[in-house]
């Protein structure tokens, strides 16, 4: 091993030891004084390196303008330490993607794309020793207690990992080590192309899109796949309950959620199954979405990087906060479901006042889930007061559009709201490469106002 890879290596264990058993906060108070104090070093240290925050290091944070993906992406020099612009660095990333190989770095710069299916493509740094950080961090939050002598004793086999992406990149491989034997899927060749490689690596720990471990689960009970994983992990997707089930069915095992973006690594699965925000590693303001306080879009500031600058970003996701604290103790705050996306969320005009409302994800859902497994795959785009709702069936085609007509009809005189017109037509598998979308709000109802 030579001393670079070494120095790699240690940095790796030490956050890995530092996240593990020095940052588990059981109390929110100490959570927070954590918190101040990292935000003060990295808002007078690392924050002025940005052209974009020069003479703002004694800023209040809440002072600081919002930012998000387009006003990162229209001034990118400005928000890295570096002073790299998009044309240095865009080059890099999309010859990765073209040729699917993804290990050329910009000096020690790793360039990722962000696999947003709408609007801009993001563009992120990592420098080789936040990488190496970063590896240490995921796997002190990730891994049973079960599996750390994999990790840590030289005489038991190394710890067998499967990653199924859309993108590898070198975030990823820096996980791979005398210690880790780590396989990278890529998605875009197919589900059907990794079953052979999957069932020879054996995993121990299983990770991928909640989709791809659907797809897997269905190949095991087929008999296709042979492989007994001991921990399970969903990533960037929604993690519907359906998906759960089916994975438990197959493999024994309740999948655990990563909640892992370009933008970093935002939320773990506990012990208890309950999704926490990293908070001992980010700063998250809550931007409310209802007076009652249940869902907001995460505002998030991340302390621990070093080049890319992450600062009040507001993320396009929607959170569900946990309506009880979590058995395991943790102060960092429990969320009940990454829900999906702003655009995910429906808009209805309200029967009684004159705007429209959002019809959430997890509402609709629900209703649609009670159709049962009649109902196999669907997609909802909404333009205005038209729904256009794909379906696909195993049974009866027509008779299930009419039940789905009848049971948005029923959830919109529920919730108070005028129901939209509906199209029926027929759904058809995205391709292999790009996420599962079922909601996708194209454009609200023309003329009123939309109001949470
Ligand atoms: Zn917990």
């Amino acid at each position: 091993m030579n001393s670079e890879r070494l120095v790699g290596t240690l940095r790796s264990v030490g956050a890995f030891l530092f996240s593990r058993y020095a940052l588990r906060f059981r109390n929110r108070q100490r959570l927070e004084a954590w918190q101040a104090r990292r935000l003060a070093h990295f808002m007078a240290r690392v924050m002025p390196h940005g052209q974009r925050f020069k003479g703002l290091a004694n800023s209040d944070l809440q002072r600081l303008p919002i930012m998000d993906k387009s006003t990162l992406m229209s001034d990118f020099a400005g928000f890295n330490t570096r002073a790299l612009s998009l044309e240095q660095v865009l080059p890099v990333a999309l010859e990765a993607e073209r040729s699917r190989d993804f290990s050329p770095t910009l000096g020690d710069i790793t360039v990722g794309l962000s696999s947003g299916t709408s609007g801009a493509q993001g563009v992120f740094l990592v420098s080789s020793t936040e990488r190496q950080r970063w590896a240490g961090i995921l796997l002190a939050r990730t891994l049973p207690r079960a599996l750390l002598p994999r990790l840590l004793c030289p005489w038991l086999a190394p710890l067998r990992i499967a990653f199924f992406l859309r993108a590898n990149s070198r975030l990823y491989t820096t996980l791979a080590s005398r210690r880790i034997d780590f396989a990278f899927h890529d998605l875009t060749l197919g589900l059907a192309a990794a079953l052979e490689r999957l069932n020879q690596q054996n995993p121990d720990v299983l990770v991928a899109p909640a989709t791809v471990l659907r797809g897997l689960a269905q190949a095991a009970l087929a008999g296709q796949l042979t492989i007994r994983p001991r921990h399970i992990l969903s990533v960037a997707e929604v993690l519907e309950s359906s998906d759960a089930e089916l994975v438990q069915q197959a493999f024994g095992q309740k999948p655990r959620q990563i909640y892992q973006a370009s933008e970093g690594f935002l939320g773990y699965s506990c012990e208890a199954g309950t999704l926490h925000l990293n908070e001992s590693h980010l700063h998250i303001e809550p931007q409310w979405l209802d007076p009652q306080r249940t869902r907001f879009q995460p505002i998030i500031t991340d302390f621990s990087r070093r080049t890319q600058l992450i600062v009040r970003y507001r993320l396009n996701d929607i959170l569900r906060v946990a309506a009880a604290p979590c058995p395991c103790g943790r102060a960092e705050r429990a969320i009940a479901a990454v829900e999906g996306r702003a655009d995910e969320i429906l808009w209805l005009p309200r029967l009684q006042a004159p705007e429209s409302a959002p019809l959430y994800p997890d509402v609709l859902r629900r209703a649609l889930l009670m159709l049962g497994a009649e109902l196999e795959e669907y997609q909802i785009q909404q333009r205005g007061l038209l729904w256009q709702v794909d379906l696909r069936t195993p049974g009866d085609y027509h008779g299930l559009c009419q039940r789905l007509a009848e049971a948005l009809t029923e959830l919109c005189a529920q919730q108070g709201l005028q129901a939209p017109s509906l199209s029926f037509g027929h759904w058809q598998a995205p391709p292999a490469q790009s996420k599962r979308r079922r909601l996708l709000m194209l454009q609200p109802p023309e003329g009123l106002p939309c109001v949470y």
